[in-house]
Order: C-alpha cells, then sequence, then structure tokens
C-alpha cells in the first residue's frame, strides 16, 4: 500500500511541516495511516529557559485561535506523528478525525481529561500524493500490549482501577460534555502515559541537553540569527539522537513496556502509577448527528449495534465493561465465532445471554435486524441451548478470583452490561461506584478475612 493513494514512504530524519517535526522511528499503523515519532524542533525553541525546569509552553493551533498550553518538558519534545493515506477517502476521514480531536482539545485546556491532545496538523506532499498529517501528543504503549505483557493472565484489581479511572473520566467527558460518542473504544485505543520523573530517569535525562542553554542567549528570546542557530543546533541534535534512541528509551518515555522488560515477571510493573488516556477518533460521532449504522470492533460491539435498535452514549459503555472485564482476566469477554449454520452475529448474541441470562422480549425483537435472529417469543432462531454462566461464578471458577472480590466486581460491571441501553450508568455513575472507590487495597481485606477466620477459631 505504499503507492499513489496510499501510505507515505519515510525515512528516519525526513523533515515535516517545513522541518517543524524531524521522523525519528515508526510507533504504529492503522488501516488509514502510519504513525512515527518524531522530535519536535519548534517546542523547544520557545520554550523559555528560565521555565524549562518545571514547565514548556506549547502552541497548540485550531482554525482560528492560539491556545498556549502549558504541558510537563519532554513530552513536549517528542510528539507522535499520524500519516494519512492520500486517497480522497483518507483524506476525508482524517479531516474528520481532526474535527473530533480538535473539539476534545479546546474543551480541555489544562489537558487532564484522559483524551490524546492534538497539537498540529498540516498536510505534507510526498511521491503518493498529499497526505493530512496530525501531530499528537507522544504516548506510550496500548492496553493490549499490557495485556500481552501480562502473559494474558489479568492485572491487579487495584491496577485495573486505576486504568478504569482513567477511562471514565475520558467518556465522561466525551459525553456529557462534547456530546461524542467515541464508538470504537477497546484496548488497543487506550494508550499508557508515564507518569516516570524525566529527572531521576537515567534512560530518559538523555535527552536532556537538547534544552542546554544555548551559547550567546541569556534569557531564551533572542535575535532571529540566535534562533537559527539554536534551530541549526537542536536539528543536528535530533539527528544524533536518532542513532541513539533506542527501543527502550521509546517505551520508557512513552509507558512502561520495552520488549527486554517483557521477559521479566509480573512485578517489574510494581510502582508504577497507571494512567492512561483514549485515542483514535476516527469512528467518533456526535450523538445527535450519527454517520454509521455498523460501528464498533466485533468483540466490543453493544447489542443494539447488533439489533439495529438505534445508539447513543451508552455503546461506549459497554465497551467500556468489554475492556475493563478483559483487564481482569486477559481474556476478551465476547469472542463469537461463526458455527454450522449460524453468524458470527447470532453467535455474539448467545454468547452475552450465556453470561449475562436471557435478553428481555422487547428488547430482543425491538431492533431492525431482530427477525433475522430472534423467533417471536424472543429465543434465538439457531442456537437453542445455551448454558448460563453468570459473571460472578465465572470470574471465581474460570478465573479463580477470591468470592468478594468476585461479587464485588461483578456488582460494579453488571449493570454496564445491561441489555436495556438506558438502564447502564453513566460514566459520571460509574466513577461513584463503591469499587471504584474502594480504599482498602487486597491485603487489607485479606488481612480483616484472615483476622475474622481466626477470632472464629478461637470463639
Ligand atoms: P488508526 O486510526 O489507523 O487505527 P490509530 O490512531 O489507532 O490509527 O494509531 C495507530 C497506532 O499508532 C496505535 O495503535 C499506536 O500503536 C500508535 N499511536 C497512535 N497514536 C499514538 C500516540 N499519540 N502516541 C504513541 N503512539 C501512538
Ligand atoms: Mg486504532
Amino acid at each position: 500500500s505504499y503507492r499513489k493513494g496510499g501510505y507515505h514512504a519515510v525515512r528516519i530524519g525526513d523533515p515535516f511541516s517545513g522541518g517543524r517535526y524531524i521522523a525519528q522511528r515508526k510507533l504504529g499503523w492503522g488501516q488509514f495511516s502510519t504513525v512515527w515519532l518524531a522530535f519536535d524542533t519548534l517546542s523547544s525553541v520557545h520554550t523559555p529557559l528560565s521555565l524549562s525546569l518545571s514547565v514548556s509552553f506549547n502552541l497548540i493551533r485550531d482554525r482560528t485561535t492560539f491556545h498556549i498550553q502549558s504541558i510537563p518538558k519532554f513530552s513536549t519534545n517528542y510528539v507522535a506523528l499520524k500519516i494519512q493515506k492520500s486517497a480522497q477517502q483518507f483524506a476525508q476521514a482524517a479531516l474528520h478525525e481532526i474535527e473530533f480531536l480538535s473539539a476534545a482539545a479546546d474543551g480541555d485546556l489544562q489537558n487532564t481529561k484522559c483524551v490524546v491532545r492534538l497539537i498540529d496538523h498540516f498536510k505534507h506532499a510526498g511521491p503518493n500524493g498529499q497526505h493530512l498529517c496530525m501531530v499528537l501528543e507522544f504516548l506510550g504503549d496500548s492496553l493490549l500490549r499490557l495485556i500481552r505483557y501480562n502473559r494474558y493472565k489479568g492485572l491487579k484489581l487495584d491496577r485495573v482501577r486505576e486504568i478504569c479511572r482513567c477511562i471514565l473520566t475520558g467518556l465522561d467527558y466525551l459525553h456529557r460534555e462534547l456530546g461524542m460518542i467515541h464508538s470504537d473504544l477497546k484496548p488497543e485505543n487506550i494508550l499508557l502515559v508515564s507518569t516516570i520523573d524525566p529527572g531521576k530517569d537515567p534512560v530518559r535525562s538523555g535527552l536532556t541537553p537538547l534544552l542546554e542553554k544555548p551559547e550567546g542567549n541569556a534569557n531564551g528570546g533572542g535575535g532571529s540569527s540566535t534562533m537559527n542557530l539554536i534551530e541549526k543546533k537542536l536539528k543536528r541534535r535530533a539527528k544524533r539522537a536518532v542513532a541513539k534512541i533506542s527501543e527502550r528509551r521509546v517505551s520508557m518515555v512513552g509507558g512502561a513496556l520495552g520488549e527486554e522488560a517483557s521477559s521479566k515477571s509480573e512485578r517489574s510493573l510494581d510502582g508504577i502509577d497507571m494512567r492512561c488516556k483514549v485515542v483514535d477518533f476516527g469512528n467518533a460521532c456526535w450523538a445527535d448527528k450519527q454517520f454509521a449504522e455498523e460501528i464498533q470492533t466485533r468483540q466490543y460491539r453493544a447489542p443494539e449495534v447488533i439489533l439495529k435498535s438505534g445508539y447513543s452514549f451508552s455503546v461506549d459503555m459497554w465497551s467500556f465493561g468489554c475492556t475493563a472485564f478483559e483487564l481482569v482476566t486477559g481474556d476478551m469477554l465476547f469472542a463469537p465465532k461463526e458455527g454450522n449454520g449460524y453468524g458470527e452475529d447470532e453467535d455474539h448474541l448467545a454468547l452475552m445471554m450465556e453470561l449475562l441470562g436471557k435478553m428481555p422480549r422487547k428488547i430482543a425483537i425491538g431492533g431492525a435486524r431482530s427477525k433475522d435472529y430472534f423467533d417471536r417469543h424472543g429465543d434465538l432462531k439457531r442456537i437453542r441451548r445455551l448454558k448460563y454462566w453468570p459473571l460472578d461464578r465465572l470470574l471465581v471458577d474460570k478465573y479463580k478470583l477470591p468470592e468478594g472480590e468476585a461479587k464485588e466486581f461483578a456488582e460494579f460491571l453488571s449493570p454496564v452490561l445491561e441489555f436495556a441501553p438506558e438502564k447502564r450508568p453513566t460514566a459520571q455513575q460509574c466513577l461513584e461506584h463503591p469499587w471504584m472507590n474502594v480504599v482498602s487495597t487486597q491485603n487489607d481485606a485479606d488481612n480483616v478475612e484472615s483476622q475474622v477466620r481466626n477470632l472464629k477459631i478461637k470463639g
């Protein structure tokens, strides 16, 4: 797909947007784009040197105004450059994504709402055509990689809670403040943010010389010739950094999951405060202006989308529920497959009912596609015998969670997986749920349990 209308081929060191961004290393790719780590030469030039020890400033441009945004240093030096394929339909999709990312950035000046930040966007002409490029804040590995890194064994509940808090904060913002539905929430589209202090991190502090005080420039302002000098110097350094930068360093800057670390035990995650952000707004829509009937990635798709009964914000809550389960267990909640005499959709509905009980008849028969899967009693047409295995039992029997933990987590998750979309809690309500606000750690709970046991034995 590196041909006319397709991906833009990038070589390390390639300049973008008049030399502002220098490509460093490929971070990932999607159907429509490749994503590159890039060095932003301008962000450091514009850093007032007197302030560079604590914060730096970065210009966030949208169509009409400039916002000045203070964000921690280092994160300003490196950005993620998403380069869209050039054909008309991909350009259209990029413009769509830019619309939603801009709206999200405009409403979140403090950059605290757990949504990836759009820093800049521009067009880049290459041999395969004009490519729309998005400059995003540089984030770490995805939750999918975190799950893999943990060898699909699931994460500790306290860690899941931290991650869920970020996802819910992001969703609450998108839903309540912006009226936006993400429509493709899944572990792959949630990226980790590093909270390691770069000053204390030897791997990352290798980047500090880039902020060194340039000669003959006392206050960081300086005339244009000084600026040129700084710029040249920065570009030279950026090129040298290319050679030095390693997979490990990149992973440290973003998340914490270098290839090297993945051979080690789960314990290497200890002490890392997990935070994350929602990314990939390529499928987002406004609740009052929807574009597509079929949304969401299969395994995270809500029942009302399969049945074509109309949808709203609560489809994201369904996907959130599927994601939270996957974080706890390492397994996808629903992995439907086509079978003998039935399709993927019907299997999906069967899996849902095996976990959550029979779908209320009114909901089952209420969608435009209902007749394809359900008879008039609300029973599946082709899959007759369902094996009911409720969530709390599944968590105990299959995933070996302690009874108490399983019960509490199931109490949190079950309402999110309500068949009736309007009965699902909002992101805001989830944030207020007791499970999200557990103070005592599992150790304390274990202690309490063993104390109770001891008392019983003594008694
Ligand atoms: P697509 O819309 O084509 O799926 P995404 O926006 O999901 O593209 O990006 C594709 C991949 O690029 C992601 O899965 C991730 O690995 C990487 N990526 C995207 N945005 C960032 C970012 N801000 N920081 C770091 N990596 C990113
Ligand atoms: Mg994606």
